[in-house]
This record gives C-alpha cells, sequence and structure tokens, in this order.
C-alpha cells in the first residue's frame, strides 16, 4: 500500500526549515501533499494562491509532492485526500506544547490519523516564516532563509506596502 501524508501549514512564505522537513519527509512518503492552511482570522502576508504558487517554484524538484490548499478542519481533509500521516515539524523547544495538544485532539476526531514529527537540520531550529517576515520587512537580508526568488517577491512586497 503507498504510504500518504499531508504536510500542512500556512508558508507564508516556505523557508529553507518547510525544503529541510519536505526533503526528510519525501524519503519516508511515497506520496507528500503540502497543504496551504487557509485560515480568513490569521492575516498573512502573502495571499493563498501566492503562496502555492511559491511553493510549486520551490519544490519543482520532488516528483513525488503535490501542493494543495484546504480550510475547516484538517481531520476533514485528511479524510477527503485518503491520507492518514500528518507531517508537522518541531524547532528547539518552542513548538511542543502546541503540537501536542493538536496531536491529541486531531487523534480524538479521527482515529486512523497519526502525526509525524521531525527534526530540521539545527542550523533550522530557529527559523520560521514570521521571523523571515520581520526581517525582510526591515530591508534585512534573507538569502539564508528563503530561495532567491522568494527573497525578490518579499522585497516586492515590502517595497511596494
Ligand atoms: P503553521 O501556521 O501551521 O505553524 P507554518 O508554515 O509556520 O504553519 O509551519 C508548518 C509546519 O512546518 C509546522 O509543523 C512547523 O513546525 C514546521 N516548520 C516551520 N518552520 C520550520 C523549521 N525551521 N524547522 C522545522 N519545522 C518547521
Amino acid at each position: 500500500m503507498k504510504k500518504k501524508a499531508i504536510y500542512p501549514g500556512s508558508f507564508d512564505p516556505i523557508t529553507f526549515g518547510h525544503l529541510d522537513l519536505l526533503k526528510r519527509s519525501c524519503k519516508l512518503f511515497d506520496d507528500l501533499t503540502i497543504a496551504v492552511v487557509v485560515n480568513p482570522h490569521k492575516k498573512a502576508l502573502f495571499t493563498v494562491d501566492e503562496r502555492v504558487a511559491m511553493i510549486k517554484m520551490a519544490t519543482k524538484k520532488y516528483r513525488n509532492v503535490k501542493i494543495d490548499k484546504f480550510d475547516g478542519l484538517l481531520v476533514d481533509y485528511a479524510k477527503k485526500v485518503k491520507a492518514n500521516v500528518i507531517i508537522r515539524g518541531l524547532r528547539a523547544i518552542a513548538d511542543f506544547e502546541y503540537e501536542f495538544q493538536m496531536a491529541l485532539v486531531n487523534r480524538s476526531l479521527y482515529k486512523p490519523l497519526d502525526m509525524v514529527y521531525m527534526m530540521p537540520s539545527v542550523e533550522y531550529t530557529y527559523l520560521s516564516s514570521s521571523i523571515v517576515r520581520e526581517v525582510a520587512s526591515l530591508g534585512g537580508d534573507v538569502s539564508g532563509f528563503v530561495s532567491t526568488f522568494i527573497a525578490g517577491k518579499l522585497k516586492e512586497k515590502f517595497n511596494n506596502a
């Protein structure tokens, strides 16, 4: 049976930390979908479609990776696409409490669901999309954190703001 997993998140924008996790996950799963959460209550820098387009560009070398977007409950999306593994990242210690809660809540909503947590390379354990947005908004160099074309997109956003 093919192993199918979902990697959900905001990806606002996709960083080298996300890509590190993706590379690891590709070795474990035959079919991997990066699913961008459509959350009208969370103010994002990039629109969902912009984020999807950037993810497509950043991941085109991975043949078993698909990109999608979803709204509503993650468990409902997982049922719809027939995936029972969710991939999430664990950075330093900050992610643990929230992820622990989400894992148990999601599993109680949908029993067959399992969460797989992965740790990135040590140089990305501090990296988040929000810090990248912050640095870019202040005119800092983000080339160590995101692909060149995403650094360009960030520049465009903040120059036009
Ligand atoms: P969310 O808003 O759902 O947390 P993010 O785009 O911030 O969405 O993150 C999606 C997933 O990727 C989360 O599981 C997060 O922990 C993980 N992630 C983000 N950045 C990193 C990183 N630098 N290293 C490891 N995992 C990361």
